[in-house]
């Protein structure tokens, strides 16, 4: 089930640290990650990305954005950047100023608060996710549960609003909260959109963007946050309609595995493998839209370096769903912290079209042939930073033989694509290996340049941070033209003209050449 793993199955060898000790290290030490404010002591839960967690996401984001926005034709999808602070009356209407809440027990010795959940689970291995506050009070007390930190006594178990709130103007202002999903902008501004657009159903609206949560116990590094990128999608659906989806055939033959309700009652945690064809045959997605996506999200996290049998999608259990949904599904990648999820799929029904309808006296139906319509909608919901560090998870390498550790980011998100460097400090070759940067660099491909310590050392740091090829300007660089192009994965090196470098190393992003088309040509 869900947040379960065996807690010492990712110590290694003799290594004192767990394997996410050393990547969260290395993320911090390699710039990837650090702790925000750091200088003051921070706040937990927060973090700011350095140089390379920035390209990182940023590529993330675009490889995500050109998947499943920009290519998408029909339904097409329309971009929103919303705010980030929403009124009372909108968190009302969405159901979160009454139920997003998590439960929370606190230490009456030493006063810290904990997830009361996530203490069972740590504790007793039982997961609880969706259990009222009396049953966990029930099983903290049976199974004699004190504070982990100091083994003080628990109190009763309460419910803790999650949201972030502001005052907004002056004079002690208007109450307003930090989104706690950008899902809400989307909602309100459907109407406004379809519009402004002439959209007709069906119709998907995306939008990337910060959401706030107030985590009790930020825990996992990046896995858990109080301010976190989401990037969700609402398709919006005409309610007889949700069972044909126009684009269906292009993955109803994709292969995805899910973890479906009968198997966790029965505590089977290996999933099916069915084509998303099958999984409507066999009633096991609720609607072709949903298989859609879920098909789509098993082709795009293999293509982060989240290899296919590290993945799957749970069927929630009623006690997790909400009362109003279709059916959810999330998707979980296996990590060394155990099984996370790392982007939820929802079939929302028309629950916050029909709240905000109600709360705000707006009309957000569309007409369709004389019909007043509320859509459906199913959505998409991916975690940003979550996905980082599943993906250097999935992308670290140590042990091969190398003498040091690396990442091996798949090419189109590698923070950094390739470095320039000569192959001694020495001139011209260090002249040359600058305007071979510049060149690259002006020709809008994200490279670095380093002159400094031995070439060995320099194909080490390049390994270290995941960089996927290195262009040596050597002593034949100014007598033939030629510079080699060394391969971050199999450590290959092919020779090439240097006029034709921007063209290769364009190509080897794009993936229309792959390394080994150079070497043995
Ligand atoms: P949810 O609305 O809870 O289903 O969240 C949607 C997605 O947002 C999750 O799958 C995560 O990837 C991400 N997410 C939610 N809460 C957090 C958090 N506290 N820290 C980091 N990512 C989060």
């Amino acid at each position: 089930m869900a947040g379960k793993g065996n807690k010492n199955a990712h110590r290694k060898g003799k290594e004192s640290k767990t394997l996410f000790e050393r990547i969260w290290t290395l993320a911090n030490h390699r710039g990837f990650v650090f702790p925000s404010a750091e200088i003051y002591g921070g706040i937990s839960g927060l973090y700011d990305l350095g140089p390379l967690g920035t390209k990182l996401k940023n590529n993330l984001v675009q490889a995500w954005r050109e998947f499943f926005v920009l290519k998408e034709t029909n339904p097409p999808v329309y971009e929103l950047d919303g705010s980030t602070i929403l009124p009372y009356e909108a968190l009302k209407a969405s159901g979160h100023l009454d139920s997003f809440t998590d439960p929370t027990v606190s230490c009456l010795k030493c006063k810290k608060w904990m997830r009361a959940d996530h203490l069972i689970e740590d504790s007793l291995g039982l997961y609880v996710e969706g259990m009222p506050p009396e049953e966990l009070t029930r099983i903290i007390r049976e199974n004699n549960l004190v504070c982990p930190d100091c083994g003080g006594e628990l109190s009763e178990v309460t419910v803790f609003n999650l949201m972030l709130s502001v005052k907004v103007g002056p004079a002690g202002g208007q109450t307003a909260f930090l989104r706690p999903e950008t899902a809400q902008d989307i909602f309100m501004d459907f109407k406004r959109v379809q519009q402004s657009m002439r959209a007709k159903l069906p119709f998907g609206i995306a939008q990337i963007g910060k959401s706030y949560r107030n985590e009790i116990s930020p825990r996992q590094g990046l896995m858990r946050v109080r301010e976190f990128t989401q990037m969700e999608i609402e398709m919006f659906i005409h309610p007889k309609e949700i069972g044909n989806h126009p684009s269906f055939d292009k993955v109803k033959d994709i292969k995805i595995r899910i973890l479906t309700r009968e198997q966790q009652e029965k505590g089977e945690t290996e999933p099916v493998e069915v084509t998303a064809q099958e999984s409507l045959d066999k009633k096991i997605l609720p609607n072709p839209y949903m298989a859609y996506y879920i098909a789509k999200e098993t082709i795009f996290y293999q293509s982060l370096g989240i290899p296919y049998d590290k993945f799957h999608f749970r069927h929630m259990m009623p006690e997790e769903t909400p009362f109003y949904s279709g059916g959810n599904f999330d998707l979980e990648v296996e990590l060394s912290i155990g099984r996370k999820e790392i982007v939820g799929n929802a079939y929302r029904t028309n629950y916050d079209l029909f709240n905000h309808m109600k709360k705000s006296g707006k009309d957000l139906s569309v007409s369709v042939d004389g019909e007043k319509v509320i859509p459906e909608v199913v959505e998409p919901s991916f975690g940003v930073e979550r996905a980082i560090y599943c993906i250097l998870e999935h992308c670290y390498r140590e042990d091969d033989g190398r003498g040091w550790s690396w990442f091996k980011f798949p090419i189109k998100i590698a923070p950094i694509l390739a470095l320039v460097l000569p192959l001694v400090r020495r001139e011209p070759l260090m002249e040359i290996a600058f305007k071979t940067y510049q060149t690259l660099r002006e020709n809008g491909l994200d490279v670095d340049y380093d002159d400094r310590g031995s070439i060995g050392k320099r194909y080490a740091r390049a390994d270290e941070i995941g960089i996927p090829f290195c262009i040596t300007i050597d002593y034949d660089t100014p007598k033939a033209n030629t510079v080699t192009i060394r391969d971050r994965d199999s450590r290959k090196q092919a020779v090439v003209n240097k006029d034709d470098l921007v063209e290769i190393i364009r190509k080897l992003y794009t993936g229309t050449i792959k390394f080994d088309d150079l070497v043995s040509s």
